[in-house]
């Protein structure tokens, strides 16, 4: 068997370090690819809401659910008056001959065309696939899909991004699918936990919404529990930073929401931006943060850098959406990998998965080990993260932490030494 130096070694000399290697097929075969597949991980703190599984999982779930339609111009809608002449379930889909990687082409990011404003095809995305989880049942089916495929990758603890849109009681209605879900989770993988991050947007037309979503934040991290524990442990403000308003705005309301709800945490996206000259570092950092969604441009702010490192706020970085959304063309040149070895710890995550990557995290880790050369010992501390720095209570912190020792003794003994 080959050590893991020999699989990185002969990853990179026949696909490089240029995320182009994401599209080669042949990836997904190679020994590294399938190594990271089976390696303990332990968590996955940032994952966006409908946006987590595989193309062919997604497929799979279409099929299984004919109260699923795709319209003419590939949106999802749940079947009813409203979904337009010529719309076929996914079973239909299949049988008129359209294949997985039909969907991944107008599904995920990949599929974007040259030259264009690839936010544009990927907020696309969203409105086209946003649909797919519209019941809570579909939730329910979805996330316990989803979590049976961390499962099957050696994560143990998912960290979800997810909007509570409508009224209180549709709120409730969400979360409790994620409760039962996770039940039927269990069944297979005792150990599993779930923490939401409820979201708003930063890019909100009608500012209430803004007040409306936040308030079901809270309504939930107050009413919805996992037995004794609670469902959601933070909150945060999502969207391209580019063209949305500022943190600025939100500012205010962020510190009220927090003060008044000791307990809940803060994640902010900040820092994920082709420009350098705006202030969402500082304004997250103003906020409190616990974490920082992305902080790819923490490089342009020395002084950011600097409280970052201090505080030992932990980073979130998801290198296939970067990649896919523009931001950095060569995973060698990622950035991370200095705020890495300057001493900010950093978490490896998914982001956007479904509408990004072949498949969930293993290509996140893929694009460090081979852009940033990783050491086994350096890939062991980041996995180890993932846990450290989860916003789980201690006591099932320890739970995770000690599961996954073993694991990873295993695992190396499995590997490395043989
Ligand atoms: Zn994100």
């Amino acid at each position: 068997m080959m050590t893991f130096e020999q699989m990185k070694a002969d990853f990179k000399a026949k696909f490089g370090t240029s995320f182009d290697f994401l599209k080669d097929t042949g990836i997904y075969e190679t020994p590294l690819y399938k190594f990271l597949e089976r390696m303990p991980k332990g968590a996955d703190l940032h994952a966006h809401a409908d946006a987590i599984l595989p193309m062919d999982l997604q497929v799979e779930f279409l099929k299984d659910h004919p109260e699923l339609v795709i319209t003419p111009d590939w949106q999802i809608r749940f079947i009813g008056p409203g979904a337009p002449y010529g719309s076929r379930n996914m079973k239909e889909c299949l049988e008129d001959g359209l294949t997985v990687d039909d969907f991944r082409r107008v599904w995920t990011v990949g599929g974007a065309p040259r030259n264009g404003y690839v936010w544009d095809w990927f907020e696309g995305i969203f409105t086209k696939c946003g649909a797919i989880c519209t019941t809570p049942a579909l939730v329910q089916d979805y996330y316990t899909r989803v979590m049976l495929y961390y499962h099957s990758i050696g994560v143990e603890h998912l960290e979800l991004r997810s909007p509570f849109f409508g009224t209180r009681e549709d709120a409730q209605a969400r979360a409790e699918a994620y409760i039962r879900a996770l039940a039927a989770v269990r069944k297979v993988a005792p150990l599993f936990t779930l923490s939401i991050v409820a979201c708003a947007g930063k890019n909100d037309a009608w500012d209430p919404l803004f007040d409306l979503l936040m308030d079901n934040a809270v309504w939930v991290w107050k009413n919805v529990k996992d037995g004794d524990y609670d469902l959601v442990k933070a909150i945060d403000i999502v969207n391209d930073e580019d063209r949305s308003y500022s943190l600025a705005r939100y500012e205010d309301r962020i510190r009220k929401i927090l003060v008044e709800n000791p307990g809940l945490r803060l994640t902010l996206h900040a820092g994920e931006s082709l420009r350098g000259e705006n202030e969402e570092i500082s304004i997250a950092l103003r906020c409190g943060i616990n974490r920082l969604g992305h902080g790819f441009n923490l490089f342009r702010y020395p002084d950011a850098e600097k409280a970052v490192l201090e505080k030992g706020i932990c980073m979130e970085i998801c290198p296939v959406s970067n990649a896919m959304l523009g931001y950095c063309r060569d995973f060698s040149q990622h950035p991370a990998k200095r705020y890495m070895e300057s001493g900010i710890p950093i978490v490896i995550c998914s982001d956007d998965a479904a509408y990004q990557a072949h498949s969930v995290l293993t290509g996140d880790y893929l694009a460090v080990v081979v852009g940033w050369d990783l050491s086994f010992k350096q890939l062991r501390n980041l996995c180890r993260n993932s846990i450290e720095y989860s916003f789980l209570i201690p006591e099932r912190k320890r739970k995770l932490m000690s599961w996954w020792k073993k694991e990873w003794t295993a695992f190396y003994n499995s590997s490395e030494n043989s």
